[in-house]
């Protein structure tokens, strides 16, 4: 029989957790009508069963503002957290809103607002066109500057930094300490005056060195989310940087012909990891489908 090793850190974190809990009750208490400003998380099933409860997401304000006002009973943003200035909108238009920006995204916020109050630079390690960057540039780029945002070591050497700016660097909640060392590197390498302040969350960095070993210790490794997680494919990034046989399952159903392969053979060990945005039940399912495979 396999052994199926699950990572105890798989699956939905604090920040995930604490939103989708508080849209579902806010769903209750008002039998719907409850909008995000983009999907409460990037998972297409979870987002699915939300929609049946009348908690729906829209893509900006002004798609909101085509919806009668007596049809929105709360207008909730999520974890990721937005730029100030949205904020402001939307309390200006007088929606009932609630605020479950991720507590530890809203510290790499305050973090962005003091270097922009201190008239500093400001480097950010993460993906520019995520709602948690898009968010977090915006505290600082209201103070009048902008901010250099690198997705990896390649960008942070490509990237000019005039040398007469004293810089912060910050990196998105979600990005791989690893990586986050090798651009600390380069900046010093390129003798940039810039000071490092630790903004990952904790909860992730734990999911992937925890991963990281699993996928060291397994024949394969299951990663299980949704593409559209920038932290799931990250997970699935470093597992396999690890594991050659690693494999994204982003639906339980459409197993690819090379895993099936690999699940029907005998004494595997088998890794399962989840992102942030996966569901637990989905940790379960894959438990019992790779069992029935070898009945
Ligand atoms: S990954 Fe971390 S920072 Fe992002 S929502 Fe979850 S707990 Fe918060």
């Amino acid at each position: 029989m396999p052994e199926i090793r699950i990572a105890a850190s798989a699956g939905f974190c604090f920040g995930v957790g604490r939103i989708v809990n508080a849209v579902k009750k806010l769903s209750d208490k008002h039998g719907g009508g409850i909008y995000t400003i983009g999907p409460v998380i990037h998972n297409k099933a979870v987002v699915a069963e939300l929609e049946e409860l009348g908690i729906r997401s829209v893509a900006d304000v002004s798609e909101l503002k085509t919806i009668p006002r007596d049809k929105i009973k709360a207008v909730v943003i999520r974890s990721h957290g937005v730029p100030p200035h949205l904020t402001r909108e939307l309390c200006e238009c007088g929606y009932n809103l609630y605020d479950y920006t991720c507590p530890d995204v809203a510290k790499v916020q305050k973090s962005a607002a003091n270097a922009g109050k201190n008239g500093y630079g400001l480097i950010i390690a993460g993906d520019k066109n995520h709602p948690e960057i898009i968010g977090i540039r915006g505290f600082y780029e209201e103070h009048g500057r902008q901010a250099i945002i690198v997705a990896n070591e390649r960008e942070a050497s490509d990237s000019i930094f005039p040398d007469t700016v004293k810089y912060d660097f910050i990196a998105q909640t979600t990005f791989d300490a690893e990586e986050y060392g090798h651009i600390e590197y380069i900046l010093n390498h390129k003798h940039i005056n810039f000071t490092t302040h630790q903004t990952l969350c904790r909860g992730t960095t734990t999911r992937y060195t925890e991963a990281k070993k699993l996928a060291k210790t397994c024949d394969i490794m299951l990663v299980l989310g949704d593409k559209n997680s920038s932290n799931t494919r990250k997970l699935f990034e470093i597992c396999e940087r690890e594991n050659k046989n690693t494999f994204f399952i982003e639906n339980l159903y459409k197993i690819d012909k090379k895993l099936l392969k690999f699940l029907k053979e005998s004494d595997m060990i088998i890794g399962v990891t989840a992102g942030a945005s996966t569901p637990p039940a989905m940790m379960q399912k894959i438990r019992e489908q790779i069992l029935e495979l070898r009945v």
